[in-house]
């Protein structure tokens, strides 16, 4: 997002991209099936979210970039080496988050607030969802918050199951209303548009208006984590980076390690330097501004591997708090079978390849009134139904067949294929001191450079709430008339996910009103370094249930606005 809102303003902008180069066009393996696939496409160690998921050269263990965990951690970290990062592969599901959640310590006392407020971000989110093309409704519940008239495009109807979920989970309490994706279900209106979104730029409008005919509407029937060659989804690889180029402006360099910002005598950033990976080189490139987006722990990583005798403790790190208040997603999920869904006539249930339906966080006024015993809420989504089989579809037969074989077997997948639903909740993490990341002393990656070591800690909140997301998801099942495949837990340590198995870690660099508690100011930018920004999670001050790519996109884009002004005033550049 950077990238391209400086380089539409006229500025030379460099890109270095650890990863290789990559084209979602030719390379997106969206029309490949299954069973062309080794395993029928199942997950493997290079590969764990199935054999074409869109992350090249990354995942879960990236070769010869390693991380460590301090005793008693088990964090784990997913990262991309490819140009566009995590957004070719991500679920696309992008919720704003409300008014409570730039002020949770106001709200309950945990954690801090952000510097900013929902209506200062709130101009951003229309424009962003406009820019990236995202469908759902126009619901306008307790924090969360709808979007302005004509800016989301229409959401695809409810499948079946959606609709039988939201009939059972309704009188629960529980609200099912559209979901949120960066799909587009319409073209973008790509005479318009431009126009609006960047007024009195014609070179904007032009790359931008280029880039929307560009772009086709989803056609419903294949899966977006292995990419959309059709550019109806949201990956920086086919929406942001072509247009930025387009403008000239643009050059990135791709395998391009970066190890540190380099400051010069005046406090300022000179530029960064970094290993060609090709070359196994170390580079230096100057630079009037610095912008580090390389996801918030990596972000990290580079300040505080950027020493000198000037900045002992890395750069913009006087508060000391850069690494620290880490935060992933709080998750936990559990399946069931439904009997009403058995023997379904055969019909097309893919969709966008996600929910097209969830249940957005629903009891702010039980958590007020002291009724639940965990802070912050969760959302929930959620799915199930006849989508295209793959390995793993009837995984679940055996426990229902016990060991049937042949026709008997066959007749029983009829049967059931379809039957049953899954839950994951999706809620807030606490910002608490024992989960932060910082430099193994120790341990260096292939090129040289030192790697992270993660602490992590849940607190009782999230644990609670993991258990809290069991039980909902048990009563839910069993109101369907179905069967939970698994008795709830009921010990939070067991419900809940890893830490980062979620994949939205943020935090790391927070933002604050005071540079003695905080890394960055409310635009994103070093209290100590003025010509440094960050334009990822990192500057995230609290993690809200709602996924965080969208307000990433928001905030990078509010940034480069901020950037740009002190630019044109002189006070940095
Ligand atoms: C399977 C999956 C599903 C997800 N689903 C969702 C979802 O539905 N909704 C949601 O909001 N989020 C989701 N996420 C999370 C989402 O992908 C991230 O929040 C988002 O991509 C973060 O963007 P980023 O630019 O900070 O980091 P990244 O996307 O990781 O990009 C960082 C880039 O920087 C490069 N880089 C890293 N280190 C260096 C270095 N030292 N030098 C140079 N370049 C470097 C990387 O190669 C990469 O290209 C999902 C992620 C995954 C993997
Ligand atoms: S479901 Fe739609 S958006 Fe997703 S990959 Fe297929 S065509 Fe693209």
């Amino acid at each position: 997002m950077a990238a391209y809102q400086l380089a539409i303003a006229g500025l030379k902008v460099l890109v270095l991209e650890a990863g290789r180069s990559y084209d979602p066009v030719r390379e997106t393996p969206m029309f490949k099936l299954p069973r062309e696939a080794p395993l029928r496409g199942a997950g493997g160690r290079e590969k764990p979210f199935g054999f074409y998921d869109a992350t090249v050269d990354g995942g879960w263990e990236v070769p010869g970039e390693p991380y460590t965990n301090a005793p008693g951690t088990d964090f784990r970290w997913w990262r991309a080496r490819m140009m566009g990062g995590r957004t070719n592969h991500w679920g696309r599901i992008s919720l704003r988050m409300g008014e409570y959640d730039f002020k949770p310590k106001t709200r309950d006392g945990l954690g801090a607030d952000w510097p900013l407020s929902y209506k200062d971000l709130a101009p951003y989110y229309d424009k962003t969802e406009l820019l990236i093309g995202v469908y759902g409704g126009d619901d306008d519940l307790e924090n969360t918050p709808r979007s302005s008239p004509g800016v989301l495009q229409p959401p695809p109807a409810p499948r079946a199951v959606e609709m039988l979920v939201k009939k059972h989970a309704t009188p629960l309490g529980i609200p099912v209303i559209p979901a949120h994706l960066a799909i587009m279900t319409q073209r973008q209106n790509a005479d318009r548009l431009p126009k609006l979104l960047h007024p009195g730029n014609a070179l904007a409008q032009r790359v931008l208006r280029q880039s929307m005919q560009s772009r086709a509407a989803c056609f419903y029937a294949t899966p977006c984590g292995w990419g959309c060659s059709i550019k109806a989804n949201f990956q920086s690889t086919t929406v942001l980076l072509p247009p930025a180029l387009a403008t000239g402006n643009v050059d990135i360099v791709p395998d391009a390690m970066v190890r540190e910002v380099t400051v010069g005598k005046d406090g300022l950033a000179t530029g960064v330097s970094y290993i060609d990976k090709r070359t196994r080189q170390d580079r230096r490139v100057k630079a009037r501004v610095v912008v580090l987006a390389a996801s918030a722990a990596e972000t990290a990583r580079i300040l505080l591997n950027s020493k000198s005798s000037q900045n002992p403790n890395g750069v913009s790190n006087s508060s000391g708090l850069v690494g620290k208040y880490l935060m992933d997603t709080v998750g936990a999920g559990l399946g069931g079978q439904i009997p009403m869904l058995e023997n379904l006539p055969p019909h097309n249930n893919d969709g966008a390849s996600a929910m097209h339906v969830y249940m957005p966080w629903w009891q702010y006024k039980e958590q007020l009134g002291g009724k639940l015993d965990f802070a912050r809420g969760y959302h929930v989504e959620f799915g199930g139904g006849r989508g295209m089989p793959g390995n793993g579809s009837f995984n679940f037969l055996e426990n229902l067949t016990q060991g049937a074989y042949g026709k008997s077997y066959k007749e029983a997948a009829r049967r059931y294929y379809g039957s049953f639903v899954w839950f994951d909740g999706r809620g807030e993490m606490i910002p608490n001191e024992d989960s932060f990341c910082e430099i193994d002393p120790e341990v260096v990656d292939q090129w040289g450079i030192p790697v992270l070591r993660f602490h992590w800690k849940w607190s009782d909140h999230e644990l609670k709430q993991a258990v809290h997301m069991q039980k909902t998801f048990a009563e839910v099942i069993t109101a369907m008339g179905g069967k939970p495949g698994s008795e709830p837990q009921t010990d939070g340590n067991k419900a809940i996910a890893k830490g980062g198995q979620i994949i939205h870690e943020v935090g790391t660099c927070r933002m604050g009103d005071d540079a003695r508690t905080s890394v960055l100011n409310q635009y994103c930018q070093s209290w100590d370094v003025k010509n440094l920004f960050v334009t990822d999670g990192a500057p995230f001050v609290s993690n809200a249930d709602k996924n965080p790519t969208l307000s990433i996109l928001a905030l990078a884009w509010r940034t480069t606005d901020y950037l740009l002004e002190q630019m044109r005033k002189k006070e940095i550049g």
